[in-house]
């Protein structure tokens, strides 16, 4: 009887521990390290190696803390379950479901990262990724219990039949039983005070998306998702030919120029590892 009166109380305070996480009083943004892409292929991206100054790429996972919750944008390359982290740097090779070999170096998992800046994955109000490929949906399934907010097009392609190349489904399909909300091609507000905005840029996937911030000191930003991956493609203007479609991707870089120019914002390309490597990471974060 005493015994079961303990353990009432233990689970009680697990609860109230599991629920102590706080909605920050202004808009937040988390930047993980969730590893770099050792690469060097730049023709895959109609550049010469000449060209580019790094062909590595820097992989982020971002977690937005807005007053009225939170959205996980984007869930890294390597699930965290399948390795194990030393505290060093680890290099992790490995093969695609299209055959194609990857190395990856990272560090920490992502949940641990998360856990940093006080949230854990039962705190995710919204999960959305920039698109299906692998190296940005890995972790996806820890977010299950999310609201996940996804392009129509993009949530088809991702559950056809036959599996979509350039992803693992494993790593996200219980995503499927997830409460939706479910999008065509317009913007959507998440939070209803424009701070939060998901823009469609469709091209590189076919329901490829990007994520418009209004940060209270940092200012205004764009989460490029995958519109570029080389600031190089930006200053020579190329578009990698394996693009869903190159030319919808010209049109939606030109879109979201205008969008750009008009807001003021700046466009934060996560690929680029010069630019990752500069962005403070959590448990720190920008407002
Ligand atoms: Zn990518």
């Amino acid at each position: 009887m005493v015994k079961a009166r303990w353990f009432g109380m233990f689970v009680g305070m697990a609860v109230i521990a599991a629920s102590m996480f706080a909605l920050p009083p202004s808009l937040r943004l988390y930047v993980f390290d969730c590893g770099q892409l050792n690469y060097n292929n730049a023709s895959a991206y109609q550049l010469k190696p000449e060209e580019v100054a790094r062909t590595d790429m820097g992989m982020g996972c971002y977690l937005v803390a807005h007053p009225k919750g939170t959205l996980m944008w984007d869930a890294g390359a390597i699930p965290d379950g399948s390795w194990k982290p030393t505290g060093s740097p680890m290099r992790l090779h490995f093969m695609l479901p299209d055959k194609t070999e990857r190395d990856v170096t990272i560090t920490k998992p992502l949940k641990t990262q998360l856990a940093a800046a006080g949230y854990s994955p039962k705190n995710i109000t919204y999960l959305a990724f920039s698109h299906y490929h692998w190296d940005h949906i890995a972790n996806a399934n820890d977010f299950a219990s999310a609201t996940w907010i996804v392009r129509k097009t993009e949530h088809d392609i991702m559950f056809s039949a036959p599996e979509v190349e350039r992803t693992i489904r494993a790593n996200y399909d219980k995503l499927g039983k997830s409460k939706k909300v479910i999008l065509n091609s317009e913007d959507y507000d998440v939070f209803g005070d424009g701070k939060v905005v998901l823009k469609s840029t469709p091209g590189h996937t076919p329901g490829h998306q990007v994520l418009y911030l209004d940060l209270p000191k940092t200012g205004k930003v764009v989460l490029a998702g995958d519109l570029y991956h080389y600031p190089e493609e930006r200053t020579l203007n190329r578009i990698p030919p394996r693009d869903f479609s190159p030319q919808q991707t010209a049109v939606s870089r030109t879109a979201l120029d205008a969008f750009l120019k008009q807001t003021g914002a700046a466009l934060w390309i996560q690929h680029d590892v010069t630019n990752h490597a500069k962005l403070k990471k959590a448990p720190e974060f920008y407002e």
